[in-house]
């Protein structure tokens, strides 16, 4: 069996947007989205030297991300695609997305472990040796629920969360990881 560290996308690869206090998502007030737009993508400090040190240590480097903005109407198509076509510029060995709404019944959408599971038996990948690095709680859930070790990066608005472990930079992973 192989390990893993498992990235949320929004707040852990790239920047989020702040939208201010009055932007909805599918009549949700919303204040931190992804980028909608190409030209609104910022990839997070070390990000890309982070991927390399990770594989060096022989994880894989999953992306698990959820992308509802397409279907609520708020992302283009072909935004998302030039956006995913930078990440897709970083040494991730596999990517896995969840395009559903909060209510369409999924089992993908985080904080559901469905992409980490499915990724689990794609590359047969032992979960208790291998971590989920996110923003928000549904990344901390969804690592529970995936039964793999959760680190949250700090960003101020998620200090009430508890995860297994905290960072202050994406740097710091390395220190958890060995
Ligand atoms: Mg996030």
């Amino acid at each position: 069996m192989v390990k893993a560290v498992f990235f949320d996308r929004d707040g852990v690869v790239n920047e989020v947007i702040d939208r201010g206090e009055n932007f909805f998502v599918g009549e949700k007030k919303v204040r931190f989205t992804a980028p909608h737009h190409h030209s609104e993508f910022r990839f997070k400090s070390g990000i890309k030297e982070v991927l390399e040190a990770v594989g060096k240590l022989g994880y894989l480097r999953i992306l698990v991300t959820n992308q509802p903005d397409i279907a609520y109407g708020k992302l283009p198509q072909e935004q998302h695609e030039r956006i995913m076509a930078e990440v897709k510029n970083l040494s991730f060995d596999d990517i896995f997305i969840c395009f559903h709404r909060r209510n369409d019944g999924c089992l993908c959408k985080k904080p559901l472990p469905g992409m980490l599971l499915d990724a689990a038996k794609k590359w047969n990948i032992h979960l208790p040796s291998s971590y989920m690095i996110g923003d928000t709680d549904n990344d901390l859930l969804a690592a529970r629920a995936a039964g793999v070790r959760s680190v949250i990066v700090s960003d101020g608005r998620n200090d009430h969360l508890e995860p297994d472990s905290r960072i202050q930079d994406l740097l710091s992973i390395l220190e958890i990881i060995n």
